[in-house]
């Protein structure tokens, strides 16, 4: 298993992914939605361009700024962030609506978006996923091949500032298997609540 830290016990139905960028949470977010339908996904609004293969709706709402600041000021986000250049956040209507109705409900966010949400959803479980090693990391962010050197090079400054924050979270999976990383939270987002 790829837990490191124990804070198991209670079944929390909100459930922060987070870590480094280029660490994989995209790939497990993937994964789960492909294996795991009964895990509800938020899909977060951002104001960066899709990458090939991305699909508006699924992986993210695309949106301009405009509509980004005009659901800032209605505040429909339950949280948002800046993140190399970009805005992201999560709408706050369909999480709510879900946790009502007793679903779990998974959020992939940077850290920044974590920490908000540490303080308004004090109930929710914070998962920091981390690299094997951080050459590992420097290698997925280079070898993406998706994105100019100097948006890696941005995205590996931020990366090293977020591998410091692990510490603020509730647990630590390490991305050494994505199959084994799914299991892990889906054992700690569907077990019978106590
Ligand atoms: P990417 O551009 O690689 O898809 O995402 C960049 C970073 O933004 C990642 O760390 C991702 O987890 C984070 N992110 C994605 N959606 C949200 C969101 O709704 N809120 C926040 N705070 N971060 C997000």
């Amino acid at each position: 298993s790829g837990i490191s830290d124990g804070a198991a016990g209670a079944s929390k139905r909100l459930t922060v992914l987070s870590g480094p960028s280029g660490v994989g949470k995209s790939t497990v977010v993937r994964e789960i939605r492909r294996r795991h339908p009964e895990v509800w996904l938020s899909v977060s609004v951002t104001t960066r361009r899709p990458r090939p293969g991305e699909t508006d709706g699924v992986e993210y709402h695309f949106v301009d700024d405009a509509r980004f600041d005009r659901l800032v000021e209605a505040d429909d986000l339950l949280e948002w962030a800046e993140f190399a250049g970009n805005r992201y956040g999560t709408p706050r209507g369909p999480v709510e609506s879900h946790l009502r109705a007793g679903q779990p409900v998974l959020l992939e966010i940077d850290l920044q978006g974590a920490r908000q949400v540490r303080g308004t959803m004090p109930d929710a479980l914070l998962v920091f996923l981390a690299p094997p090693s951080w050459e590992e990391l420097v290698r997925r962010l280079t070898g993406r091949g998706t994105e100019a050197p100097e948006v890696v090079r941005r995205r590996l400054d931020a990366a090293r500032v977020e591998l410091a924050a692990e510490k603020e979270f509730d647990m630590t999976l390490v991305n050494t298997s994505v199959r084994e990383v799914c299991d892990d939270l889906l054992a700690l987002m569907v077990a019978p609540s106590v």
